[in-house]
This record gives C-alpha cells, structure tokens and sequence, in this order.
C-alpha cells in the first residue's frame, strides 16, 4: 500500500495461457481490462463486483483464448478497444462500444492512454499495447508475439506485462502437433531479448505471462529473468490470482 496521498494500482490475473487470458489493471476510481477471454463473472468477482468502475477493455487479437467472451464483455456495456481485423472476425453488435483503434494512436480510457501497434503473430493480426498512467507510469503488455518489432528504451518502461510461452528444455514433445502450438509465440529467449533490449533505470516489474500450459518452467523462467534484471525488481509469471503493485515511483 502506498504512503500519504498516494495512489496504489494493481494488476491482478485473472487467467494466463491457452485456457483463455484476462487481467485488471485496478486503480482507486477506475478499472482497465486486459482481454476478454474468461467469462466477465469471473471479472467482476475478481474486481469485487465495482463493475462502475470499468472504464474499457483493450483486446489483442481474435484468438479464442483471448477474445472468447468479447460479445458478453460489449452487452455488459463495456468499450472494447481493438484492431479493424480483430472487430470484424468477431462481429459488431448494434449499439454496442466495440472500438478500432488505428496502429499508433493514442486512445484515453479514462486515466489510462492505451497506444497499440501490430506484433507478428503467425499471420493473425495482434496488437500489443503501450498503456500509461499517472500513477502506475508505462506498461507495455505484449502477448501472442514472435518479436517486438519496436524499441521503447527511449520510453523508461516501469511495466513488462509480456508473454513468455516455452523453452526448449520444457517442451512436451510427446503432445502431437507441438511444433505448429509454438508457432508465432515468445521463446523465453525472446523474452529475455525483450526486456534486454528495452531495459531503463526505471524498470519497476516484468510478469511473463502466457506460459505454455503444463509447463513447470515459471521458477526456471523468474530466476533467469532476475538474473537480467537484478534482483530489486519484480519478477514474477502470471497465474490465476496473481496480484502485483505496479507503481511508477519504487515506494
Ligand atoms: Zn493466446
Ligand atoms: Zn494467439
């Protein structure tokens, strides 16, 4: 919890991986989804029922695991914000805030300012997002990716929310098709490279998100990425429940 007149924001999981994706961005006065692929009840108990509070979902891509439940999430009356491709795989609704963004431009969901740019996901068209706010500074959250084609060490970026889907030693190769699963997701090693490349004194946290399921890797992962980031920053893997305090300022 935060000292005198400051302000706490939390990201809290709600779901990571391939049986569907969901997390909160969670301030005092307002509430920013990440994805919609868990059922909204599980949201809304996750966020203790402030539904008021949401201001608007930022959706990714069109994959089931991340946008299953969108259709639910626009007749609760909550803005969904995504890409042209993303909006007409899953079809409009009349009435409802289903938003596209253009790559590169900014939208203001209440205190949050959400830019997204296209990440190379195996031919599917996948945003990751550059979410700032006051309070919490900048996150870049980047799933469902084959490399970053950008560089934000200019940026300072506090927050990583970012997928880290397998590593070799850790993969079932029993599972048929494994191969055709890994492709257009983030090696570990890509990771790694990630946070390498966009590295910055104000580097606050780095949650690996999207692990390969079965995958016993997330103690392996958290070493080796404290590793490169030393040890007074956050390192963590995101998993149901999962909550983490992403402030701009360490204290
Ligand atoms: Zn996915
Ligand atoms: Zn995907």
């Amino acid at each position: 919890m935060r000292g005198e007149g400051g302000v706490s924001l939390f990201l809290k999981c709600i779901s990571s991986g391939s049986k569907g994706n969901a997390y909160v961005l969670q301030g005092k006065d307002e509430i920013l989804l990440l994805e919609c692929g868990k059922p909204f009840i599980e949201v809304k108990k996750a966020i203790d029922w402030q539904i008021l509070k949401i201001k608007g979902c930022l959706l990714t891509h069109g994959h089931l695991d991340h946008s299953k439940n969108t259709k639910d999430f626009l007749k609760a009356g909550i803005p969904v914000f995504t890409n042209e491709e993303t909006k007409q795989t899953i079809g409009d609704i009349p009435g409802a805030q289903f938003y596209s963004v253009s790559e590169f431009k900014a939208v203001q969901i209440g205190g949050f300012k959400c830019i997204p740019f296209y990440v190379p996901h195996n031919g599917t068209p996948c945003y990751a997002w550059l979410i700032e706010h006051l309070e919490m500074g900048r996150l870049l959250f980047a799933t469902d990716f084959e490399y970053i084609p950008y560089n934000f060490q200019k940026q300072q970026i506090q927050h990583f929310l970012i997928e880290a889907n397998y590593q070799e030693q850790f993969i079932d190769k029993d599972i048929p098709n494994y191969e055709h699963k890994l492709l257009g997701h983030a090696s570990f090693e890509t990771c790694i490279g990630a946070i390498k490349a966009n590295q910055s004194p104000n580097l606050r946290s780095v949650i690996m998100c999207h692990l390969g399921a079965g995958s016993s890797a997330g103690n392996y992962f958290i070493n080796e990425m404290q590793k490169v980031t030393g040890r007074n920053i956050n390192v963590d893997c995101a998993a149901p429940g999962l909550i983490v305090e992403v402030n701009k300022e360490p204290f």
